[in-house]
């Protein structure tokens, strides 16, 4: 690890004060991500700015809804009350996540900005735009089981890994941020950013902006709702494909689906096309399955991937099911 300086924040406004001075400063939360990242020499802060004095751990109800703090750990969000009460689906995917260890440790804020798991991401000795711009992209010809199906550029083609983020999707959860002097909401679809031509840059944060809070508005599909995640081994891998599915029913009519799928791009993939087909159609099998192809018309596999295709439109209409069943 290279070395570096660190300091402790005393309050939100320190820690952004001290990225301010420094933009070469990088803020640590649970530390699970960026402290592997600087162990493998992916991350090379010259200073770290410890959130955890910082507060912003709070679970509370708002006017119409819910806001989860930033440095509240993934553990306490998925088994507040509040949060399994309003929000079953968020709930279940970040239990999907990691291990316990790891979701005591990880926070909401640092969930959202875990970098892609691409293995030559992680190896300074590959080709990476992500990591060194203008290097190339090992993955493009190399293995890239993993890697995406939707919205890749010549110069990415990672996936965003998250569970968590999955579900905040689906329930078009808001970002509030601050920065130097300044205070803005990011809506969930704007957060993550597609590779295109700059893959360094994962997200709509500008530099040394903190998140300070998830904001969940109440919605229609408590008892309708899925997460299904498909991974190589039942616990402790990232999703191959995930579903995140919340439905509005009247009877057997569908009045609104949400729909995100996760592990097939740069960011959450909101399943538009599929959501628009579904919105007045009877909940069957048979709607399930066209929206589903509909969706994955537009998919562009990799050479080691195509087998997602049909992954994807599989775990889409077992999560519709699912959330049918409620
Ligand atoms: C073995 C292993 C398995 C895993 N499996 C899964 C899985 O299956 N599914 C899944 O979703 N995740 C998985 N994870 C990832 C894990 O969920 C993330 O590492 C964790 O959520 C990151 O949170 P953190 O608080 O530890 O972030 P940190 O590592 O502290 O920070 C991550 C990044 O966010 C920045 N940051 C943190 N908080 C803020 C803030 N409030 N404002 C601005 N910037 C901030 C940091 O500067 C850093 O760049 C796994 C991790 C490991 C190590
Ligand atoms: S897919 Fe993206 S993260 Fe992976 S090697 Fe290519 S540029 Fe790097």
């Amino acid at each position: 690890m290279n070395p570096f300086k660190f300091i402790s924040a005393k309050d939100t406004n320190a820690a952004i004060a001290a990225h301010h001075q420094n933009n070469q400063a990088a803020f640590l939360a649970g530390g699970t991500n960026l402290m592997d990242l600087m162990k493998e020499h992916v991350a090379l802060p010259n200073e770290v700015i410890d959130l955890g004095r910082i507060g912003l751990k709070e679970i509370k109800e708002t006017a119409n809804g819910v806001s989860l703090g930033a440095l509240a750990s993934n553990t306490l969000t998925a088994n507040h009350i509040l949060v399994r009460k309003h929000f079953p689906l968020l709930s279940k995917a970040i239990l999907a996540g990691a291990s316990a260890q790891i979701r005591n440790m990880a926070t909401n804020g640092g969930n959202l900005l875990q970098r892609t798991r691409c293995s030559y991401f992680y190896d300074i000795s590959m080709p990476c735009n992500k990591r060194k711009p203008g290097s190339g992209c090992a993955a493009m010809e190399g293995f890239n089981r993993m890697h995406a199906i939707f919205g890749w550029s010549d110069q990415c083609v990672a996936v965003y890994p998250s569970d968590m983020a999955i579900a905040l999707s689906t329930l078009d959860a808001r970002i509030k941020v601050s920065g130097n002097g300044s205070q803005r909401v990011i809506e969930m679809k704007d957060f993550h950013l597609l590779p295109g031509s700059h893959p360094e840059k994962d997200n709509s944060l500008s530099s040394g902006e903190l998140i300070t809070s998830i904001e969940l508005a109440k919605n229609s599909f408590g008892k309708n709702w899925a997460y299904v995640k498909v991974r190589d081994r039942n616990s402790y891998a990232f999703a191959l494909v995930s579903v995140a599915v919340g439905l509005q029913l009247d009877k057997n009519t569908i009045q609104s689906a949400k729909i995100a799928i996760g592990g097939v791009a740069h960011k959450p993939w909101r399943a538009l096309n599929a959501e628009a087909f579904l919105k007045g159609k009877s909940a069957t099998k048979a709607n399930f399955l066209k929206a589903a192809e509909m969706e994955m018309a537009a998919a562009k596999p990799l050479s080691h991937n195509q087998f997602k295709i049909d992954m994807s439109k599989n775990t889409l209409v077992s999560a519709l099911e699912v959330a049918l069943k409620g």
